[in-house]
C-alpha cells in the first residue's frame, strides 16, 4: 500500500504571507542580511491598538464590534493607511496591510511610513447611520493615536468620501481650533478633498501597466490599446479601471462583485455595466453577457487581468487556470506566494501590489501637502504628477529586477557564506518592489539611528 498523499495546505494568514515576502529579499538587501535585528525592526508593528466598540443599533439593542489600527513604521515618516469595514477582518490582516503601506509609500518615494485600520463589521448588513455611530465611535476610540503628523487614515474596502467625511469631523470635534484637514484623505473635495483622488488608485495602476508595456515588459502585448481586461472587483479600484482602461483603448470583457461576474468576449459597454451595477447593486444578470462565478472572472481568457477586491484571490488553488499575459494587483495581496511560484513558471509578470495600486497613497499625499498649504490644485497638476511618480517608480522597478538577475551568481554566493544551504529565490518584479522599497527602509532607519 502506497503512502497516502499528503494535501498541500496553503498557508493563507495574511501576515504570514507579508511577512515571507518581506523575508525573500533578505539576501538582496546588505543591510537586513547583516542584521537580522534590523528585518524585525522594519517589519513587526511600532504600534497596535485594539478598540471595542458599543454601538447603539438603529432599533435600540447595543451590538459590539471590534476595531484595530497598526503602525507598521514611522522610519521614512507619518503613518499612512486606509480604514477597511469588512467582515474578514482580523488583527493579522490590518498587520499585513500595514507593512504593505510602509513599503508602498517607500517605493513611489513619498514622506510617510505604513499603517493600516479596519473594523470588524459587514457593510452590507448596517444603516447609514450606524456605520457612521461605528466610524465616529472608532474615531473616538483611537484618540490621538491618529492625528495630521502621527497617523493619517484614508479610504478602503466599504469605506469612502462621505466615511472620511465623519472621520475628519470627529476628530475637529475632539481637537477645535487648529486645521484639522489633512487628518484624513479622500474627503470629499468640499473639506479639502482633493482632484483627482476618487480615480487615483485605477489612474496609477493604468500608468504602472501603460508604462511597463511601453518599455517592452510582454513584447507580444505593445500598448493598452486593443487589450482585452478581466478585473475583479467593482468598487472604488476596479470600477474606475474599467472606466479608465476602456477609454486608454482597452476593451473590458469581464467584471465581477461579491455576487458574481459577467462576461462578453466582444467587450462590454462600461458605461451600461456601471448604470446596472447603481440600478440594481450589482454588476450581474446585465442582458447580453454570459454569468460567471465569483472566482471565474479571474480565469476568463484575456491580456491583462486586473484583480481590485480582497487578499488571497489567485492561490495554488486557481493560478494554473489564469489565462491573462500581465496581471496587474490593483487589490492588496490577491497573490499568494504558491500562486507567484505557478504564474513566473507559466511566464505572466505580476506588476505588484504596492507598485500597482500605489497611485491611491500617492494623490493622499498630495491632498495632505494641500491640506497643510491651504492650496488647490488643478485635476491636470495632479494627474501629471502623478504620471510622473508612477513612471518612475515603475522604471526604478524594472531596472532593479535587471541589476539582480544580472547579479544573482554573486548574490549566492555571499549568501551561501554566511548561510550555508539556504537557497536565494529567484527574482521577479515583486522581489525588485520589495528591494526598493525595504532598502530605503533600512536605509533611512540606519541614517536616524536608535534612540536613546
Ligand atoms: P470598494 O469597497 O470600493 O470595492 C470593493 C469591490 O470588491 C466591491 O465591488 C465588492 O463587491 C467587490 N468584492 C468584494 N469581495 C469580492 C469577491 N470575493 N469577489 C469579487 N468581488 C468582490 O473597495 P476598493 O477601495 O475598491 O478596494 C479594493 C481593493 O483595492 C482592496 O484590496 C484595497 O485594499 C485596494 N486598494 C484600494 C485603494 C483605494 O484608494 N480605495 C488604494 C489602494 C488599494
Amino acid at each position: 500500500m502506497t503512502a497516502p498523499e499528503r494535501a498541500f495546505v496553503e498557508d493563507l494568514n495574511p501576515n504570514h504571507i507579508a511577512r515571507h515576502q518581506f523575508e525573500q529579499v533578505i539576501p538582496y538587501i546588505r543591510e537586513l542580511a547583516e542584521s537580522p535585528g534590523l528585518t524585525e525592526w522594519l517589519f513587526e508593528p511600532e504600534q497596535s491598538v485594539n478598540v471595542t466598540l458599543p454601538i447603539r443599533m438603529d432599533d435600540g439593542h447595543i451590538e459590539v464590534f471590534y476595531g484595530y489600527r497598526v503602525l507598521n513604521s514611522a522610519v521614512r515618516g507619518p503613518g499612512k493607511g486606509g480604514i477597511r469595514f469588512h467582515p474578514q477582518v482580523s488583527e493579522d490582516e490590518v498587520r499585513a496591510l500595514a507593512a504593505w503601506m510602509t513599503l508602498k509609500c517607500a517605493l513611489v518615494d513619498i514622506p510617510f511610513g505604513g499603517a493600516k485600520g479596519g473594523v470588524q463589521v459587514d457593510p452590507r448588513k448596517i444603516s447609514q447611520h450606524e456605520k457612521a455611530s461605528i466610524t465616529r465611535r472608532f474615531i473616538a476610540a483611537l484618540g490621538s493615536n491618529i492625528g495630521p503628523y502621527t497617523d493619517i487614515p484614508a479610504p478602503d474596502v466599504y469605506t469612502d468620501a462621505q466615511t472620511m467625511a465623519w472621520i475628519f469631523d470627529t476628530y475637529s470635534m475632539m481637537h477645535p481650533g487648529q486645521n484639522n484637514r489633512p487628518v484624513v484623505t479622500g474627503k470629499p473635495l468640499d473639506l479639502g478633498g482633493s482632484l483627482g483622488r476618487p480615480t487615483a488608485t485605477a489612474q496609477g495602476a493604468l500608468f504602472v501597466t501603460e508604462r511597463f508595456l511601453h518599455l517592452g515588459g510582454r513584447p507580444d502585448l505593445p500598448s493598452l490599446e486593443g487589450a482585452t481586461v478581466a478585473i475583479q472587483g467593482f468598487g472604488n479600484a476596479g470600477r474606475n479601471a474599467a472606466i479608465l482602461f476602456e477609454k486608454a483603448g482597452a476593451t473590458i470583457v469581464a467584471v465581477s462583485d461579491t455576487k458574481g461576474g459577467i462576461f462578453d468576449p466582444n467587450g462590454l459597454d462600461v458605461a451600461r455595466v456601471e448604470e446596472h451595477k447603481d440600478r440594481t447593486a450589482s454588476v450581474v444578470e446585465l442582458d447580453g453577457t454570459k454569468a460567471l462565478a465569483p472566482l471565474e472572472v479571474l480565469e476568463v481568457p484575456c491580456d491583462i487581468l486586473i484583480p481590485a477586491a480582497l487578499e488571497n484571490q489567485i492561490t495554488a488553488a486557481n493560478a494554473d487556470r489564469i489565462n491573462a499575459k500581465v496581471l496587474v494587483e490593483a487589490a492588496n495581496g490577491p497573490t499568494t506566494p504558491a500562486a507567484d511560484a505557478v504564474l513566473a513558471a507559466k511566464g505572466i509578470p505580476v506588476l505588484p501590489d504596492i507598485l500597482a495600486n500605489a497611485g491611491g497613497v500617492v494623490v493622499s499625499y498630495y491632498e495632505w501637502v494641500q491640506n497643510i498649504e491651504d492650496q488647490q490644485w488643478d485635476e491636470e497638476e495632479v494627474h501629471a504628477k502623478l504620471r510622473k511618480k508612477m513612471y518612475r517608480a515603475t522604471d526604478k522597478v524594472i531596472s532593479t529586477l535587471a541589476d539582480v538577475q544580472e547579479g544573482i551568481e554573486e548574490t549566492r554566493t555571499v549568501w551561501s557564506e554566511s548561510h550555508p544551504g539556504e537557497e536565494v529565490p529567484y527574482p521577479n518584479l515583486r522581489t525588485a518592489a520589495y528591494i526598493v522599497a525595504a532598502g530605503r527602509c533600512a536605509t533611512a532607519a540606519s541614517h536616524r539611528g536608535i534612540w536613546p
